[in-house]
């Protein structure tokens, strides 16, 4: 740390992605990333584009992939926001929704990058706990100002609400925002709240290209909500990052909504391996969590989660374990290729 550094910045915890070894040593089930390379339609227009115009800067309003979103997703251009990344909406949201002193709410188990924002942002985090069932015990959303995040289906637990337990907590008070983080919802049986978005706009949906459309290394993430919220999401980006997708981005997020077949497919197939993945884990001895995403939260009947990750560690099978009050005990194992469960069968089998 240089002395430059200012004083609140000093105590930052920044946020710990997963292992990215750079070489292939390693089965990779630990950052939920899809086993399945993009769409080989993404690739061929990735090509096409890299030939044109990469001296040129993109469109900063990324006009052409918002319209596409809209399109897929049958709403108004007016009403999509995308960002590098769904990481960088939440940054926007931050900016644009709090000021220093501001409370958050979000719940106790979550994905770790709100609890970081907050600090950076200077914010007090409220946070919601969670049933012994590791569901989010929404009759504790109290009615307090402060704007709220859900992760839905929530991170790590896997484990998604309905859009109908989710409403009324839209509706209790107009006055806070609701963020829907969406993240994994494509592996869901039908939990999105998109439906909600044309009833409230008090609603912010984000999602990413990361997880369910196989293109975490391209960094694309969107928004939806009320045309007046994106306008704020957009006052930002324009006075951070005006140029925040590049042309390549811009062109793989269009292509890969204009492969809907190969979509499906490999969403599909995750959902499959997921459940023979469960089945394998619960005959070894894990409880499983009823995952929605491509990723399963589980904990084995009499070894520790540090050991666990340790020991695949050194069978080459790379997971997840959180150091988090309350989930200690569990390992987060992305679903691989179907190819790829005997290979964590059996290291599985060797250790437990
Ligand atoms: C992976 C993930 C993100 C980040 O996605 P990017 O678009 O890659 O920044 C956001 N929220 C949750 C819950 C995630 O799991």
């Amino acid at each position: 740390m240089s002395r430059f550094l200012t004083e609140p910045l000093q105590t930052l915890r920044p946020y710990q992605p997963g292992e990215q070894p750079q070489n292939q040593e390693y089965l990779k089930l630990n950052t939920n990333e899809s086993p399945y390379g993009p769409s080989p339609h993404v690739l061929e227009q990735l090509k096409r584009a890299t030939n044109a115009g990469l001296a040129r800067y993109p469109d900063p309003n990324a006009t052409q992939l918002r319209a596409a979103l809209a399109r897929y997703y049958g709403l108004d251009g007016s009403s999509i926001f995308v960002g590098g990344g769904s990481d960088e909406i939440l940054a926007y949201f931050f900016m644009a929704f709090f000021k220093r002193g501001d409370t958050v709410h979000f719940p106790a188990i979550t994905y770790q990058f709100y609890q970081v924002y907050a600090n950076l942002f200077g914010l007090q985090a409220s946070t919601i706990p969670l049933t012994d069932q590791f569901t989010i015990d929404l009759a504790k959303v109290t009615t307090l100002p402060g704007h709220l995040i859900l992760c839905n289906p929530n991170a790590p637990t896997g484990i998604a609400l309905t859009p109908a337990q989710i409403e009324p907590i839209v509706a209790q008070n107009k006055n806070r925002l609701v963020l829907i983080d969406e993240a994994y919802v494509d592996f869901s049986d039908g939990k999105s709240c998109m439906p909600l978005l044309s009833k409230y706009d008090n609603l912010l949906i984000v999602r990413t290209y990361s997880k369910s459309r196989s293109l975490a290394g391209m960094r694309i993430g969107m928004a939806m909500a009320d045309p007046q919220i994106i306008q704020d999401l957009d006052r930002i980006k324009n006075s951070f990052n005006p140029y925040h997708l590049s042309k390549l981005a811009i062109t793989a997020g269009i292509a890969a909504l204009e492969d809907e077949a190969y979509f499906t497919k490999t969403v599909q197939q995750t959902v499959d391996t997921r459940g023979k993945t469960a089945v394998m884990l619960s005959a070894l001895g894990f409880t499983v969590l009823p995952s929605e995403t491509n990723f399963l939260l589980v904990r084995h009947a009499t070894r520790s989660g540090a050991f666990l990750y340790q020991a695949l560690k050194k069978q080459g099978v790379l997971v997840r374990h959180f150091n988090q009050p309350g989930i200690e005990c569990f390992l987060r194992i992305t679903i691989g290729l179907p190819e790829q469960l005997e290979q964590l069968e059996k290291a599985l089998r060797s250790i437990v």
